[in-house]
């Protein structure tokens, strides 16, 4: 790149002639904002973009090595003689629109990540059965509280090893029997451990080692401290303890565990709040926050029709098939025929139509004094349309079968697009989808106010992290879009306001010497933003980069370094 790229004052263009630039030379300074303008038709675009940046773009690719420039192949060069001292190029424009719903505002402009990061290390976890703070013990801690609830008390030490899960766990039975313990609790009873003990395997069961019966008090103290390092270490982190009077249970945890039911969470990662990672992702959406639904109407749109003129929509009007002949079937059952407008035909049979039969059916019809048996094996309209509605079918089934579904927010994350787990850890008694959904101005007044919540500890862990946060929620004030939230989807952002994100990422990014070209930033904007934006392309002048906009807006033309007008004319 050094070879391609100069460090001259100014860039120099000679002989331009791209679309409807009269070849044109031009000598734009460096390391300034610059106005490039002129009337509709003038060739604004053409020198900015398809000269330019064209330029800027081929030289980068030139500068890969021959091996992979076969796989990018190369590109054309514009139609100029000459360019000089030409920077690395980055265009900001409006029309780059990112398709992929998996990103949102936060996602782009990484804030989100950083917020991952604080969840990670500096929330609270609750558990979603209780609502109660989880807690994590160390084993010292364990002990400590066994010792101090329990003096002068019998208790039983459990390990958990299966909770809620279906089997007859003979080989687990004897494989504890092995190890040496003589009894387990198994479904909340204690029981002797006998050979070839088993449980009904189509049943759910719980199952706990009784690592040991003890009486609590100063003599057991180093006979407890073991027996609880065991347990732990059978339990994989967990044990429960159970009082030989009262019955009652209590969990101790080395992991994040509710005091009450015992419900663990893993240890958070970043990941865990990520909604594009099956760690962090809600597993009814896949992390999309939203699903396809079947709409009724789509399917029967006018119920005075027919099944034969079409009054089902997704199968059209009749044909001599498999499905319509599972239909007359249905009717032949149920007291209808083909003929029949929807509206008459009984509750029962469009039950059916629309969701199967679960079994098949034998109906027979006589015809012509012949019986004749149908099997009916029908799934359902609304079920077929939903199985062809999936990521392996081809994009034209899929659009077919999107065509009589609505988008609906999940109704298992709440369109949060993040797992229960993930929505139960807490920073300031707010999760971190309630911290996306916060619109970045709101979302600068919490964040201002979290050094003075969070515990030393936490601020110990989270500084840094915040930091990075507040510049970044910065940059996003600045270019005016304050009225953003981080959860929205960045393929519904105008290209203006794509544009403003993707240049306060820049700004964020600290890079120099490079060469930003941005179109028409103040579109749409008003005149009080259009100021903040101003100000927000003179930042990234000044950490040493060239700025050049492709703009008629008055505001910044005065506000510019230097203005190129290439007027009607287009002769330079
Ligand atoms: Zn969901």
């Amino acid at each position: 790149m050094k070879d391609s790229f100069s460090e001259d004052k100014y860039l120099e263009i000679y002989g331009a002639r791209v679309h409807n630039l009269k070849n044109i030379d031009l000598k734009i300074p460096r390391n300034q904002l610059v106005v490039i303008t002129g009337l509709s038709g003038s060739g604004k675009s053409s020198l900015a973009f398809d000269t330019i940046y064209a330029e800027g773009q081929r030289r980068y690719m030139e500068s890969f090595s021959a091996y992979a420039r076969q796989f990018i192949g190369s590109m054309e060069r514009p139609d100029v003689d000459k360019i000089k001292g030409l920077s690395p190029v980055i265009s900001i424009e409006q029309k780059s629109v990112n398709r992929n719903p998996r990103s949102t505002v936060g996602t782009i402009t990484e804030i989100y990540d950083f917020f991952r990061l604080l969840y990670a290390r500096a929330s609270d976890a609750y558990s979603y059965k209780t609502g109660e703070k989880m807690v994590r013990y160390s084993e010292e801690q364990i002990s400590k509280l066994i010792l101090e609830q329990y003096f002068g008390k019998k208790i039983n030490v459990l390990a958990p090893v299966v909770r809620a899960r279906k089997g007859h766990y003979r080989e687990l039975f004897e494989q504890i029997r092995q190890s040496g313990y003589l009894r387990v609790r198994v479904d909340g009873e204690l029981r002797e451990i006998s050979f070839g003990m088993q449980l009904d395997r189509y049943k759910t069961h719980d199952i706990e080692i009784v690592i040991d019966r003890i009486e609590v008090n100063d003599k057991s103290t180093t006979r407890l401290a073991q027996t609880i390092q065991t347990a732990l270490k059978q339990g994989k982190g967990l044990l429960q303890v159970l009082d030989q009077d009262t019955n009652e249970l209590r969990y101790f945890s080395r992991l994040l565990m509710c005091p009450t039911t015992g419900l663990s969470y893993d240890e958070p990662e970043p990941n865990t709040f990520s909604f594009n990672s099956p760690y962090g992702a809600c597993p009814k959406c896949n992390g999309l926050g939203e699903i396809a639904e079947v709409d009724l109407k789509k399917i029967i749109p006018d119920n005075s029709k027919n099944i034969r003129k079409g009054g089902l929509a997704p199968i059209g009007e009749y044909k001599n098939n498999w499905i319509f002949n599972q239909l007359e079937a249905i009717g032949i059952k149920y007291g209808f025929t083909l003929n029949t407008p929807l509206a008459e035909i009984p509750d029962e049979a469009i039950d059916v139509i629309l969701y199967g039969a679960n079994q098949s059916f034998d109906v027979k019809k006589e015809y012509l004094g012949v019986m004749t048996t149908y099997t009916l094996n029908f799934e359902g309209i609304i079920n077929f349309i939903e199985a062809q509605n999936n990521e392996n079918a081809s994009p034209a089934i899929r659009r077919w079968a999107g065509s009589f579904m609505n988008h609906v927010a999940c109704p298992q994350c709440e369109g949060t697009r993040l797992k229960k787990e993930a929505r139960h850890f807490k920073i300031d008694e707010k999760n971190i989808a309630e911290v996306a959904a916060l619109d970045i101005r709101e979302l600068a007044n919490w964040v201002e106010t979290l050094p003075k919540k969070l515990s030393e500890k936490q601020m110990l862990i989270g500084k840094e992290v915040l930091r990075e946060i507040e510049k970044r929620i910065t940059f996003l004030l600045d270019v005016g879009i304050e009225y953003l939230n981080l959860n929205r989807p960045a393929n519904t952002l105008s290209g203006g306001e794509s544009q403003r994100i993707r240049l306060a990422t820049q700004i964020g990014s600290q890079l120099t010497g490079v060469l930003y070209i941005l179109d028409e930033p103040s579109i749409g904007l008003h005149q009080r933003d259009n100021h903040r934006l101003i100000q927000s392309l003179k930042q990234l002048r000044d950490i040493g980069n060239s700025v050049i906009v492709v703009e008629h807006d008055k505001d910044t033309i005065l506000a510019a370094d230097h203005v190129v007008d290439i007027g009607p004319g287009a002769s330079g």
